[in-house]
């Protein structure tokens, strides 16, 4: 007994990696030295929600979990039912033999927006529009704790994608053509993760507790310089323009303590980037010094092969010896677990490389102390589409507003708009949608169409709370010219843009507003001064109808609060933001960026009309 007591005692003590008070790389070494294969390879297991059980996380030894795009509980579920399911989740994982905490990870891209009732913030085009990299740094404060709120602890977010040619879907999750201006909102990684110690070695990944979440930089690298912009295509582009113009963004995102870096689907000169050993561990892990994990993109490492999963175990291979740390699988993971347990098992991949993947993911775990609190908890309920947040987000809105026109320069301005008026109309597709304000990424994967499944303030609701109450504002979403003119209206705003759309089925070759925008503008501008309010992911077709508008306003996909489009149009704050994209002419001239020498654009990058708030109106 006394011998037996002795052992159990030491035991404890020497359980390093339960102690705080040890430094990180001493825990990691303990846990590791105590894992066997299965544990470690669970550790670079990535499932999705669904597949997600209690018995699941335990038998395999889960490492993480996701919801991908709209993947939720229940529609409209509330904070208690997100920290309850992440919960059930995490003593799966808690339960087994060394208790490693599981890591959830989410798409919390503009807010957290798979979660009904969050803040909204502007997509990142928007962002990029207010060159305010202090501004960006408090919208990732907030959303970490809009997302701690739920019980998750990871967002797949900045997309510091440098889009080169808005044809592509996701540009707009782009902060911009220009990677400098991407660079410099790469601030948000402090406010998701918080400041790096001063004593912190560059590439250490730094996440300060419960109030922040790990944040990750994708999709790695050049996913935003595809051929004609097509989604997971090729880039092609010699290796100094890859480091001029799509690494420098991911040097800050490592400078800033970054805890993950997602793996893009696009390809680089022909190679698909989840098999690119060269930039994965040769530039990203030996030469960058990254010491955060590499993430997989969803299925990224079945698309290696043409067509996708033709070869699972090639592409597991590929994969993990390319530098992959952590695979998002996410469904068929015994399939993902068998596969690399044979490589292994086969000395195809060596144990240095598992040793490798999993001492980066445990580094992560410690250092954002989820050994000591793993489990979510209520506290930040509140915090949840908090009054705070929603202010926020409506001066994001506000200052990433691109006024493109108004009048024709000579003392005509339509802007700002007075709030006194007789009757004034509002029309357009977008101007009572908060989901088409809000873009792809809200809710549902692909977003959502009408004001029932997000929170918030549409532009109309806006104008109606910022007009003189005698002001009589009349909605119409496509009127025809002769309700037009019989109504005699003072002005009119027309809200008309693009529909959500994101990867997969936003890609456009010509990039036209939504029908029946143009018949809107037509119908309005033609027999009432108007100013038109673009609601898009990137510049569209405007420059035919640009001469009938009397102003122009780039509102991008503003998020859940319209009002900072309302406290814009009528002075309340003047317009500041800056083109983050090249408005082209005609899809004919793309791709167009700044410093092309075919550079012809309608306006130009950085451009954007200045005016003052109008004090006292
Ligand atoms: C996207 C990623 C996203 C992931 C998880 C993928 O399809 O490319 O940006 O983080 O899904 O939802």
């Amino acid at each position: 007994l006394v011998l037996w007591l002795l052992v159990a005692v030491c035991d404890a003590e020497s359980m390093q990696y339960k102690d705080p008070k040890e430094a990180i790389s001493v825990r990691v070494k303990d846990l590791m030295g105590r894992m066997t294969l299965e544990e470690k390879i669970g550790q670079m297991t990535q499932i999705e929600r669904k597949v997600a059980t209690p018995d699941v996380m335990s038998k395999y030894f889960i490492g993480s979990v996701l919801s991908g795009g709209g993947s939720v509980p229940a529609p409209k579920a509330s904070a208690e039912t997100w920290v309850n399911m992440v919960n059930e989740i995490q003593k799966g994982a808690l339960s087994t033999r060394l208790g490693i905490p599981m890591i959830y990870g989410i798409d919390a891209v503009h807010g957290h927006n798979n979660v009904y009732g969050a803040t909204l913030f502007p997509h990142n085009v928007g962002l990029g529009a207010t060159r305010d990299p202090a501004l960006l740094k408090r919208i990732g404060e907030a959303t970490a704790l809009e997302v701690r709120a739920t019980g998750i602890q990871y967002a797949f977010s900045p997309c510091i994608a440098v889009c080169r040619d808005p044809r592509w879907g996701r540009c707009y999750e782009s902060f911009s053509e220009d990677h400098t201006v991407v660079q410099a909102m790469t601030e948000i990684i402090p406010g998701l993760q918080g400041d790096i110690p001063a004593s912190y070695k560059k590439g250490v990944p730094y996440v300060a507790g419960k109030t922040k979440v790990a944040a990750c930089a994708k999709h790695f690298v050049a996913d935003g310089g595809t051929v004609r912009g097509l989604d997971e295509n090729n880039t092609v582009i010699d290796y100094e323009g890859l480091l001029d113009i799509h690494m420098p963004a991911y040097y800050d995102s490592i400078s800033k303590g970054v805890a993950t870096i997602m793996v893009s689907y696009s390809s680089w000169n022909g190679l698909r980037m989840h098999a690119n050993r060269e930039l994965l561990t040769g530039f990203l892990k030996d030469r960058l010094k990254f010491r955060g994990f590499v993430i997989s993109d969803w299925q990224g490492i079945d698309r290696i092969t043409n067509p996708p999963h033709a070869n699972y175990t090639y592409s597991v291979q590929a994969g993990i010896l390319a530098g992959i740390d952590m695979v998002m699988v996410p469904e068929s993971f015994t399939e993902y677990i068998d596969a690399l347990t044979s490589l292994v098992k086969n000395n195809v991949i060596p144990m240095s490389r598992i040793d490798d993947a999993v001492m980066r993911i445990l580094r992560v775990k410690f250092t954002m102390g989820l050994f000591e609190n793993p489990m979510g908890d209520l506290s930040l309920a509140n915090q949840l589409g908090s009054k705070e947040h929603r202010e926020l987000a409506r001066e994001a809105v506000r200052k990433s507003l691109v006024l493109l026109k108004n009048g024709n320069g000579k003392g005509d301005q339509l802007l700002p708009l007075p709030k006194k008026s007789s009757k004034i109309l509002v029309a357009g597709s977008h101007a009572d949608n908060l989901g088409y304000q809000c873009g792809g990424w809200t809710i549902e994967w692909q977003g959502v169409a009408g004001n029932d499944l997000v929170v918030g303030t549409s532009i109309l609701s806006a104008v109606k709370n910022t007009v003189d109450p005698s002001t009589q504002v009349v909605y119409n979403d496509n009127p025809d010219p002769e309700f037009v003119t019989s109504s005699k209206f003072d002005y009119a705003i027309v809200v008309v843009g693009e529909h959500p759309y994101t990867e997969m089925f936003g890609d456009s070759t010509n990039l036209t507003i939504a029908e029946p925008g143009v018949s809107t503008i037509t119908n309005v501008c033609k027999m009432v001064k108007c100013v038109v309010v673009v609601i898009s992911g990137r510049p569209v077709v405007i420059e035919p109808y640009v001469n009938s508008i009397e102003a122009l306003v780039a509102a991008w996909f503003p998020g859940s609060e319209g009002q900072g489009v309302a406290d814009v149009l009528f002075g309340d704050y003047g317009f500041t933001g800056k083109l983050s994209r090249t408005w082209f002419k005609s899809v004919d001239q793309l791709p167009m960026n700044v410093g092309d020498s075919h550079y012809d654009p309608l306006f130009p990058f950085g451009f954007g009309l200045n005016t003052q708030p109008a004090k006292g109106m």
